[in-house]
């Protein structure tokens, strides 16, 4: 038993070794890991590398509800060169930068409605456009009627700040006429199956849809295809056939998802505990949202190879809780279902039937 009392003690001296070097030297380990974080990231162009396809960036997989996890609605579309921002929730303007997401090539932002969980990171986007894309026309911000006046809201509330760019970096850098939003509302067609394309350029093609989010009206979803890839995008809609209609054959189908058991069990605890307020609003959203079942039977009716559940409610504060989260939906749906996260970026190559999964920058 000598050997084993002689091996504990030689343990714990490259124990004491090791601690007492962290603590001796741990300024300049502290300074080193900096310095290699600098090397591996500053100015490094990570979308460079990526294949010709469709890219879809999960900068948002949250909701409205505090969530130190998920930042609100956003997703990030990179299209060939082209790249866009299909709404941009708080928070989700920082995801697009820490995953790489290539600002300089943004052509505009689509918004699916105008709640305030899916504009409300607007302003610091509209910023990082503007200053990191190096623009010198406003951002082109797609949706529905009203969208004007959101715009107009952020271009005030911003213009302060705006003049301190350019006094303090020069118009070289902070172009005035590149400062800021340009509203473009889109009107669909009347009715649950209204669409229409609002952009095509031969290889690109992004088509609005009505979903059905009532009492909010308008509220679109989006069919995105470029070469022979495609998702959709359903903003916040219950089970719509027309977004079923419209998603027909997508690789990827982006549906918002509420476990509406969870969202109860914690409105019977607000109630519980005297919060009737809070009570009552956890009721009533139940009703204007897809379960993660809905979305599971829209991927299998819509003949989608992979679903990407987002705009997540409530908050999953584990990844194990996820697994709750997604309750029966794998019996609705025969493909993969993934429980969005922010940082994963799915990549689509043209030409091939690969979907790609990988976390940039997190
Ligand atoms: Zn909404
Ligand atoms: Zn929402």
């Amino acid at each position: 038993m000598m050997w084993v009392k002689r091996g504990v003690i030689a343990l714990i001296g490259v124990g004491l070794v090791l601690v007492i070097g962290f603590n001796l030297f741990k300024k300049q380990i502290a300074e080193r890991a900096f310095n290699q974080g600098v090397e591996r990231n500053a100015g490094i162009n990570r979308s460079a590398g990526l294949p010709d396809g469709l890219h879809v960036y999960l900068c948002g997989t949250g909701s409205p509800m505090a969530d130190p996890r998920r930042a609100g609605p956003c997703l990030g579309i990179l299209a060939g060169q082209k790249a866009y921002v299909f709404d941009v929730g708080s928070g989700g303007s920082r995801n697009l930068g820490s995953m790489g997401f290539p600002m300089p090539r943004l052509q505009g932002v689509y918004l699916t409605h105008l709640h305030s969980d899916h504009i409300d990171g607007l302003g610091e986007l509209l910023l990082g456009s503007w200053i990191g894309g190096a623009r010198s026309t406003p951002t082109p911000i797609h949706g529905p009627v009203g969208t004007a006046d959101v715009v107009d809201g952020f271009n005030m509330a911003y213009r302060i700040d705006s003049t301190y760019r350019v006094a303090h970096h020069g118009t070289g850098i902070a172009n005035p006429a590149g400062f800021g939003g340009q509203a473009v509302e889109i009107e669909l067609p009347a009715g649950p199956a209204g669409q229409s394309v609002v952009f095509d350029d031969g290889d690109l093609r992004i088509t609005a849809l009505r979903v059905d989010h009532a009492p909010i009206d308008p509220a679109f979803g989006y069919r995105i295809d470029y070469k022979d890839r495609s998702v959709s995008i359903s903003g916040d809609t219950i089970y719509h056939p027309g977004f079923v209609a419209a998603s027909q054959g997508v690789d990827l189908m982006l549906h918002e998802a509420l476990n509406q058991e969870m969202v109860s069990a914690i409105g019977a605890r607000l109630a519980e505990r005297g919060q009737a307020r809070g009570a009552k609003i956890f009721s009533d959203i139940l009703d204007y949202h897809a379960t993660p079942e809905d979305a599971a039977r829209a991927a299998q009716e819509a003949g989608v190879r992979e679903l990407v559940l987002y705009h997540l409610v409530p908050p999953l504060p584990v990844d194990l809780i996820e697994l709750a989260f997604v309750g029966e939906a794998k019996s609705y749906f025969d493909g993969p279902i993934t429980v969005g996260r922010d940082g994963m970026l799915i990549s689509l190559p043209a030409g091939s039937e690969e979907v790609i999964r990988s976390r940039p920058g997190f």
